[in-house]
């Protein structure tokens, strides 16, 4: 199973569980910090701001494109330098 698969199937139990009479509310919370934290492991293209200058999709942290990390230092997400 891939991420993408992942997110599909947590996606769909939180809509089953919110189309419950009664929504356990913990589960959906739950549910929605798994898909979080799984959709900030799928690269994202890094914001140009300059020449040099790059930002977090997610965060807005400033990146100078020299040391090109792999995720943000700040909030997790993974980054595709492949600019
Ligand atoms: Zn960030």
């Amino acid at each position: 199973m891939n991420v993408h698969e992942a997110l599909m199937m947590l996606a769909a139990n939180k809509l089953a569980i919110c189309s419950d009479i009664y929504p356990d509310a913990n589960m959906v919370n739950a549910l929605d910090m798994a898909i979080e934290a799984l959709k900030k492991q799928q690269p994202e293209k890094l914001v140009k701001c300059s020449q040099i200058l790059f930002s977090c999709p997610n965060c807005k942290k400033l990146y100078n494109g020299v040391l090109n990390p792999r995720f943000c230092s700040e909030c997790g997400q993974a980054f595709d330098w492949g600019i």
